[in-house]
């Protein structure tokens, strides 16, 4: 099974000789004859169907520079190819260059393709896809599909949106950030989790300017000659962590700083304070989640669920169980001791154990520890009541 990306293939080339089967409502041919766009055994063009709002998706979606995705080609010989994948695509593109449809402008009035201004008209067949030419038995293509990779290694999903933002801005990011040679990718990997070259340091990078928006940013600064809006927040958002936290620990990696930086980096703290809490809840072994120390600390170390603390064990939620029924039954009392001190219906109530939940009778934030002593029962919604400390 061989497989071969291509990336220069444009609107322009594939609808080269695009043919329309109106009776069938089939794309017959494309890539100057070279390409069948559906083989018999392919479904119909359905993109039609729901009044043509997918196919006008697809056009829309090139005139704003989002991806179409990828498409597949099966070599069945030289110069030969199937569409494997990307029938719809291709047929709506084919469709459209040829006038088959309209799509609605901001006017709300309906645009053919022959009609638009020149400079649409050039963005639309110069919009490259991205093309998968497969060469295999079926067997091998259908596994393939499977696990869409290059050479045995799945492409991410960072690596796909630079072939489709391919650019002057991709080529300067990737040189900052995909480059493992570079000095500072060996200071960043402290902080950010992966390989800079599949492009997870990049990724880091936009995720954090663009506040999870990848795409529209990268679609927004495809064609910009600079990245400095993106090394400088990010080189800031690594110099606040740093200034904030003195230790260097390995749970630092992949943490969502650039949303830690956005909520918290006008506050001000106390750097020793800061590595002293650290070092107190990382020596702490209640303590279940390391990673969830830095946003608990950052917060002002109020929000215990992040830390996870340990909870008491079947063995003692048993032992405490048994303890606690027996004295209740020989004072007629209720098995929860806050049921018992009440003055309803419940205050002799006998809780199964599955009607109640173990709490530490001192907070674990106070000091409190989790074992058998500090243990108690409690029916489920006095447990609630009491909260989560
Ligand atoms: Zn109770």
């Amino acid at each position: 099974m061989q497989t071969n990306l291509k990336t220069d293939i444009d609107v322009q080339a594939i609808c080269d000789g695009f043919v329309y089967n109106e009776l069938e409502g089939k794309g017959l041919h494309g890539l100057s004859g070279k390409l069948t766009i559906q083989p018999e055994y392919q479904r119909n063009f359905i993109y039609a169907a729901d009044g043509g709002k997918r196919e006008m998706a697809v056009i829309d979606s090139v005139l704003k520079g989002y991806p179409l995705g990828l498409i597949y080609f099966n070599t069945v010989e030289k110069d030969k190819f199937e569409v494997l994948d990307g029938q719809q695509r291709i047929t709506s593109l084919g469709r459209f260059v040829s006038d088959k449809f309209a799509i609605q402008d901001t006017d709300g009035h309906q645009q053919y393709f022959s009609g638009m201004a020149a400079d649409k008209r050039a963005l639309i067949m110069n919009t490259k896809l991205l093309v998968y030419e497969c060469q295999g038995s079926e067997s091998e293509i259908k596994e393939w599909f499977k696990t869409i990779n290059i050479a045995g290694v799945p492409l991410n999903e960072q690596e796909l949106l630079n072939a489709v933002y391919s650019g002057p801005f991709v080529t300067l990011a990737k040189e900052a950030f995909s480059n493992s040679q570079n000095a500072h990718i060996h200071k960043w990997s402290s902080y950010v989790k992966g390989a800079a070259i599949r492009q997870d340091f990049l990724a880091c990078a936009l995720d954090w300017v663009s506040k999870g928006d990848v795409s529209s940013y990268m679609s927004s600064h495809r064609y910009d000659n600079n990245i400095k809006e993106l090394s400088t927040y990010f080189t800031t958002v690594i110099q606040w962590v740093e200034s904030v936290f003195t230790d260097t620990e390995t749970e630092m990696r992949g943490i969502e700083w650039g949303r830690l930086y956005e909520q918290h980096h006008k506050k001000p703290y106390d750097a020793k304070a800061v590595s002293a809490k650290l070092q107190e809840l990382y020596g702490d072994a209640y303590v279940k989640n390391r990673k969830g120390v830095f946003e608990y600390i950052l917060g002002g170390s109020v929000d215990t669920q992040l830390l996870e603390i340990r909870v008491f064990d079947d063995a003692i939620k048993k032992a405490v169980y048994a303890t606690q029924t027996q004295k209740a039954n020989a004072k007629h009392k209720s098995n929860c001791p806050l049921c018992a001190l009440g003055h309803d219906a419940n205050k002799s109530k006998v809780w199964s154990p599955a009607e109640m939940d173990a709490d530490h009778v001192a907070a674990w934030s106070k000091g409190g520890q989790t074992n058998i002593k500090n243990c108690q029962m409690l029916c489920k919604t006095h447990n609630r009541a009491k909260g989560n400390r």
